[in-house]
């Protein structure tokens, strides 16, 4: 039987296999001093107690295995497409202005425009201030119109302090590279042409209903305060009435008559 190799932790004594200490080529045996939980509690106390120098080691790190990272990712990505498609939602939705910002940086360097915002100048309303729809955070597949969108208020200016807007992507899209004027025009020609074509409006048949059922209520209150009319007339003695008043009695009806039909 094969004897299994332990070392003895420098830090908390205990002795372990040495596939729980970290691997390190330097060392004369291949591992790390530390065992691997020691070395884990060690390094995330160093990064709190160092967070600059912690940040600047990570990108160095990073820009060092740019390549291989990148490699992976396309990896990563093609083998498991949901979950990378899962994790850039939920990073999309949790950073809207990261993601309009990476955006905007990209769309700078396609026009030739200059991009000197920082993630300070995106300030996502929860409405948008246009179309005053409610803006959705995160990626949507089919509808982006609801979506927050990064807007160049004179877009030849490109992407500088001052000159950023959020609003919802549809705003965004019929905002476009026209200017107030053209647009006001485009309103007045389409305000012109509705009225003119007024008398094809289809109306709504929600309306008409509504109006159908107040007309038939009407009908129907009008026509019982009718009979309630007739009937407490046809209660009251002919005869009686026109004793006490007998000028009023029709002529046809003499008193003698009128006491006759009572
Ligand atoms: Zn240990």
């Amino acid at each position: 039987m094969e004897e299994i190799k332990t070392k003895k932790c420098a830090k908390c004594g205990a002795i372990k296999p040495l596939e729980d200490f970290p691997k390190l080529a330097k060392s004369p045996d291949g591992r790390n001093s530390y065992c691997k939980e020691c070395q884990k509690a060690y390094t995330k106390q160093w990064v709190a107690d160092h967070p600059e120098r912690a940040k600047a080691t990570a990108k160095k790190s990073r820009d060092k295995h740019k390549d291989a990272l990148t490699k992976k990712r396309r990896k990563d990505r093609a083998e498991k497409p949901e979950v990378f498609l899962k994790y850039s939602r939920d990073f999309s939705e949790k950073n809207p202005d990261k993601i309009l910002l990476y955006e905007a940086r990209k769309r700078a360097k396609e026009f030739g425009l200059p991009c000197t915002i920082t993630e300070e100048d995106i300030v996502i309303p929860e409405f948008c201030p246009i179309l005053r729809v409610r803006l959705i955070r995160g990626a949507i597949d089919n509808n982006r119109d609801s979506c927050p969108s990064l807007d160049r208020i004179r877009p030849e200016l490109g992407y500088v302090k001052g000159n950023v807007a959020v609003m919802s992507y549809r705003a965004n899209r019929i905002k476009n590279d026209a200017t107030a004027d053209e647009h006001r025009r485009i309103a007045d020609w389409m305000d012109a042409q509705t009225q003119s074509t007024q008398e094809f409006n289809v109306i709504d048949p929600e309306l008409i209903e509504f109006g159908r059922g107040l007309g038939e209520r009407l009908l129907e209150n009008t026509k019982r305060a009718i009979d309630e009319a007739v009937t407490g007339l046809a209660q009251i003695p002919v005869g009686s009435y026109f004793d006490k008043n007998p000028r009023l009695a029709p002529m046809s009806l003499s008193p003698a008559q009128t006491k006759e039909a009572a």
